[in-house]
């Protein structure tokens, strides 16, 4: 498939945000988007890149009804050697296919996507910012446009993808976070779609996550939903405990989103020679284990923030802090070995960067 090149004219495109540490997160889009459509009888059609536009959906389209909607996250990063580069793309739309798949969506070609999401970036490469720790955060999303009421897999698909330059997430450095534990909601069942990043998940969630920051956390802490025991995830990213010399998170058991950083988390520690464990772990043995002073460390682990520490957790009308509510030395670790790998500053020695220019 050929993908068509629609530029914007020079003098209508934007300017990017001169100054880097005004960017903050999710607030600027670039000047081109990636599309295509599916049709049932056809497949993907017509891709294309425009100009950043609006889209022109019927009332009436699937997704504005029913959600069926997959979406991904993943960065682009000017190396040290001025060239850009992108960190484990395929694992993003190999995980997007399992999305769609269990949304009853149609699946796409990543390497086909890989090559759209290169031309996009090229043509809007002066969106990526410069400066230490910012990146280009690209959003490919998939939804639902056939105009119809009644619950059943649409006939059409919209895919597209969007481009926004992001700050640093931690430009003084850490900031180790206070969380909340509730065992009152739950993000997501086993069985349901907690696997998939599909919108409904994060509109379940923005309830508690009010109630966590009115309370003054920045963050929840899920438990899962069967037995209100077991640690999950911490807000829209993953967790992981040092315990002792044991690093450990949940196994991705069906209501966990298994993510990309999870991944390169678990091989770097196991590269380290750690003691590592995907095994469920429950809030009890958290909470004793800060209290005695075994759990040496807790932080979380996403796309857009790498690592982030938590300092506090907050658990039935009790406060615990772990570490000092320090950064760790794992946390740090881990977070300087992701970024060197992203901006080409170490060897890459797992074959997880992708040179697109
Ligand atoms: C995206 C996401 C993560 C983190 O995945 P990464 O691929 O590491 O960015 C974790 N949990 C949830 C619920 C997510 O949506």
């Amino acid at each position: 498939m050929d993908i068509k090149i629609t530029k914007l004219d020079k003098e209508n495109r934007r300017e990017k945000i001169a100054n880097d540490s005004e960017l903050g997160f999710g607030r600027y889009f670039s000047n081109h988007m990636f599309l295509m459509d599916w049709e049932l009888d056809q497949g993907w059609i017509n891709p294309r890149i425009e100009p950043y536009h609006n889209l022109s959906l019927d009332p009436a389209a699937m997704v504005l009804h029913y959600g069926q909607e997959v979406f991904e996250g993943l960065k682009a990063y000017h190396g040290q050697d001025g060239g850009i580069y992108l960190f484990r793309p395929e694992m993003n739309f190999q995980r997007m296919n399992r999305s769609a798949r269990r949304l009853c969506m149609p699946e796409i070609d990543p390497e086909f996507v890989i090559k759209a999401l290169t031309d996009l970036i090229s043509l809007d490469q002066d969106w990526i910012p410069a400066s230490e720790g910012c990146s280009l955060y690209i959003r490919p999303t998939m939804l639902a446009t056939e105009p119809a009421l009644g619950v059943r897999p649409s006939t059409r698909y919209l895919f597209y993808i969007i481009l926004c330059p992001v700050a640093a997430y931690y430009p003084e450095g850490f900031n180790p976070v206070k969380i909340y534990v509730t065992d009152k909601y739950v993000r997501a069942v086993r069985g349901g779609v907690g696997e998939a990043k599909t919108s409904g998940n994060y509109a379940a969630s923005i309830f508690a996550a009010e109630e966590a920051h009115r309370k003054g956390f920045t963050q929840v802490l899920w438990l899962d939903a069967v037995e209100r025991r077991y640690v999950e995830e911490v807000g829209t990213s993953n967790i992981f405990l040092l315990l002792d010399d044991e690093l450990i998170t949940p196994p991705l058991n069906g209501s966990i989103l298994p993510g990309v950083t999870r991944d390169s988390v678990l091989h770097l520690a196991r590269n380290w020679g750690m003691k590592v464990s995907e095994r469920p772990i429950t809030i009890d043995e958290v909470i004793e284990t800060i209290k005695n002073g075994q759990m040496k460390e807790i932080f979380a682990s996403g796309t857009a923030a790498i690592i982030s520490p938590v300092g506090l957790v907050h658990y039935r009308d009790q406060e615990y802090t772990v570490s000092d509510c320090q950064t760790g030395p794992l946390a740090n670790k881990l977070y300087n070995a992701i970024i060197d790998l992203q901006y080409a500053k170490t060897p890459d020695t797992f074959g997880w960067i992708r040179k697109i220019g």
